[in-house]
C-alpha cells in the first residue's frame, strides 16, 4: 500500500530528469499516485515527453506560466482528463543570467519583474486556476531555497523572488485552507540542475555545504522527493503555510 494511492498529482518544472520536479514524480508514484506533467513551450516538449514516458505520466501538457491563456488551457486540459485531482507541484523558477552574478543592486526593473512574474506569481495564478478542481483536503508544494533568508552572494533577484515564494504560500494557505488545501514550501539545499547552472559560484556552495552541514553532505533530489511525498500525503494533514528545510541542516548554522 502507498501513501498516495488513488491520488493525481500535477507537476509542474520537469526539464530533464536532473529536475527535483522530476524526483517528486518518481516518488509520487511509487507512493501510488497517477501523475501528470506540464512543460513550458515547445522545445522542451520532447525532453518533457521522454520523462513521462519513462515514469508512466498519464497525460502532458503545454504550460508557460507567464501566460494567462495556457495556464487556463492546461486546467482545462486536466478537467477534461481527471475531472478533479489532489496535488499541485510548483517546481518553477526563472531569472535572466545577468541578474544572477554581481550587485544586487544592479538589478534591473525588467529582470526583477520577469523573476516574480515567473517564480512568484506563477504560483498565485496556478493555485487560483486550480482551486475548482482540486478536491478537498488537496496538497499544494512550491520549490523555495535559502536566499529567502539570507543574503547568498550571486543569488541577488531569485532571493528576493525566494522570499515573496515564501510569502505567498503563507497566504495561499489562508484562503485554501477553506477547503482543507494545504500549501507548503520546500527549501531545498544546492541541487545540480539545469536552473542551478545558471547561478554564479553554484559549485563553491555545493563543495561548502558537503563540508559544513550538520549532515556533512548536499542533499539529493530524492531527498526531496521524500519530503514532498510527505507534504502531499495525509501524515501532514496539520502542517500548512510551512517552509521545511531539506539542506542535510545547513539553515540552522552560524559560524
Ligand atoms: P530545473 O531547471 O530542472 O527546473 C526549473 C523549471 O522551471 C524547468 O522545468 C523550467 O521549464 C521551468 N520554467 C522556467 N520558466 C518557466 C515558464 N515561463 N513557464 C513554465 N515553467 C517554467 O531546475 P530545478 O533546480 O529542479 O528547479 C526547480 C525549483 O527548485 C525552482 O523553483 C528552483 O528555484 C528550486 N530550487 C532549486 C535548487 C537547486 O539547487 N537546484 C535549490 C532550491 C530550490
Amino acid at each position: 500500500m502507498g501513501l498516495l494511492d488513488g491520488k493525481k498529482a500535477l507537476i509542474f518544472g520537469v526539464a530533464n530528469n536532473k529536475s527535483i520536479a522530476y524526483a517528486i514524480a518518481k516518488n509520487f508514484i511509487e507512493q501510488g499516485a497517477e501523475v501528470a506533467f506540464s512543460y513550458a513551450g515547445e522545445k522542451l516538449k520532447t525532453r518533457v515527453e521522454k520523462v513521462s514516458e519513462e515514469l508512466g505520466g498519464k497525460f502532458l501538457v503545454p504550460c508557460d506560466v507567464t501566460s494567462d491563456h495556457e495556464i487556463e488551457a492546461c486546467f482545462e486540459t486536466v478537467k477534461k482528463e481527471w475531472g478533479t485531482f489532489d496535488i499541485l507541484v510548483h517546481s518553477v523558477a526563472y531569472a535572466p543570467s545577468d541578474a544572477l552574478k554581481g550587485r544586487y543592486v544592479d538589478t534591473q526593473r525588467a529582470h526583477f519583474a520577469m523573476a516574480l512574474d515567473i517564480s512568484v506569481y506563477s504560483l498565485v495564478a496556478v493555485a487560483k486556476a486550480a482551486e475548482p478542481i482540486l478536491n478537498d483536503g488537496g496538497s499544494v508544494i512550491t520549490m523555495s531555497y535559502l536566499g529567502a533568508e539570507r543574503v547568498i552572494r550571486n543569488y541577488n533577484v531569485m532571493g528576493v523572488a525566494k522570499a515573496a515564494l515564501e510569502s505567498t504560500a503563507k497566504y495561499l494557505a489562508l484562503d485554501m485552507g477553506e477547503r482543507k488545501i494545504r500549501v507548503n514550501a520546500i527549501s531545498a539545499g544546492p541541487i545540480k540542475t539545469l536552473a542551478a547552472a545558471g547561478i554564479s559560484d553554484f559549485k563553491k556552495i555545493f563543495n561548502h555545504i558537503a563540508e559544513n552541514a550538520p549532515l556533512r553532505d548536499n542533499c539529493t533530489q530524492d531527498d526531496v522527493g521524500r519530503t514532498a511525498v510527505y507534504l502531499a500525503s495525509e501524515l501532514s494533514t496539520a502542517v500548512t503555510g510551512e517552509v521545511i528545510h531539506v539542506d542535510n541542516g545547513y539553515s540552522i548554522m552560524g559560524l
